[in-house]
């Protein structure tokens, strides 16, 4: 096993397959105009393949395709059977905001997907309209439905944002509960894209539970099986569980164990960090399997990012980036780096 500087070990890599989004969500992409990853670097399946191959040989047992929006992809189910075979991958996983999750979820059970998470904001149509500029609540509804009929387990994501959606905690957590779905409520981050973010906006896990308490009565944390997973659980007195990423209010960095690979082979070790590894430059020009794990093992070995504790420690928090500070490296955009 690879430890970094903190004993965190390389255990789950999010492998973001495209910066394009086909939603605009005012916490991740509130700008009209975007700067795109040039198409040429952008890895091929072959190349994903590859790293995430060299990845599992080091250790990582979890990867995650996301994005930008992996559903848009061309042919996703394609990558995500080379993904399946790939020996010490035992969860391969998608997050995705699930517009075209209905076509396309058959398809992915068959390719050897694991699970779905699809992010869901809101119950309400004209609601997402404003939050997410799209008049296609219908489609996420109905790829989760998809989703289900495929047999995966799913999962619904929820940004919550203060007089934007916190008045739909608990008819989120019925709506989950009539899925079959868990649902993880995700304190509104201070990532890069979340241009408009202030810290009156986040409705912080205490408030969430707090919120939950009154509804529901009393509120029982589930003891964590996954040290590094970043959500904590709870039950209701009714046996519904529910996760809180608490990652503004409460991070989970110790634990941490997550890197993430954009759609053109940076890889990034903190969703805070300024910088990440080119890995594209290297399997380009003819590094061998065993270079590349070299370069990876001995960057992992080296890192100490605590990123979300560090903006915790913030006295003023404001913005991570101003929109000339994204434009001047895609990067920086959490569409880019995967969510
Ligand atoms: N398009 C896919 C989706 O919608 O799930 C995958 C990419 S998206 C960037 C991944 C996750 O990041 C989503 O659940 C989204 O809600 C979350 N996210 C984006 N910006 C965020 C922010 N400022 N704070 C908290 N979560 C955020």
């Amino acid at each position: 096993m690879i430890v970094d500087r903190l004993q965190r070990p390389l255990g789950s890599l999010r492998v973001s397959v495209t910066d394009r989004c086909n939603l605009r969500c005012r916490y991740c992409m509130p700008e009209q105009d975007y700067v795109w990853l040039p198409k040429q670097s952008i890895l091929t399946f072959e190349e994903i393949a590859r790293l995430v191959r060299i990845f599992a040989g080091l250790g990582v047992e979890k990867v995650r395709l996301t994005g930008g929006e992996p559903l848009l992809r061309h042919d996703l189910p394609t990558l995500t059977r080379m993904l399946a075979r790939t020996s010490g991958v035992r969860d391969l996983a998608l997050t995705t905001n699930g517009l075209l999750l209905a076509k396309q979820a058959s398809a992915l059970k068959g390719a050897g997907l694991s699970r779905v998470t699809v992010s869901l904001d809101t119950l309400r149509p004209e609601r997402m309209r404003d939050l997410a500029r799209s008049d296609r609540h219908a489609d996420v509804l109905a790829g989760i439905a998809a989703a289900r009929t495929a047999g995966f387990p799913v999962k619904l994501n929820t940004v919550v944002i203060r007089s934007v959606n916190e008045d739909e905690l608990i008819d989120l957590i019925d709506f989950a509960r009539s899925q079959q779905a868990e649902i993880r409520f995700i304190e509104y981050m201070d990532v890069g894209g979340a241009t408009g973010w202030s810290a009156a906006q986040v409705f912080s896990q205490q408030e969430i539970l707090a919120r939950l308490t009154a509804h529901y009565g009393s509120i029982a944390a589930v003891p964590t099986e996954d040290a590094a997973a970043p959500a904590e659980r709870f039950r209701l007195s009714d046996g519904t569980t529910f996760g809180i990423v608490a990652s503004t209010t409460a991070p989970f960095c110790r634990s941490c164990d997550r890197s993430r690979l954009t759609a053109d082979g940076t890889w990034f070790l903190c969703l805070y960090a300024a910088r990440g590894v080119d890995l594209r430059e290297p399997l380009r020009s003819g590094a061998s399997d065993a270079a590349l794990a070299e370069l990876i093992t001995a960057t992992w070995r080296g890192r100490t990012d605590r990123g979300a504790e560090a903006r915790l420690a913030l006295r003023d928090r404001s913005p991570l980036y101003p929109v000339e500070g994204l434009r001047a490296d895609p990067h920086r955009e959490m569409h880019t780096r995967g969510g």
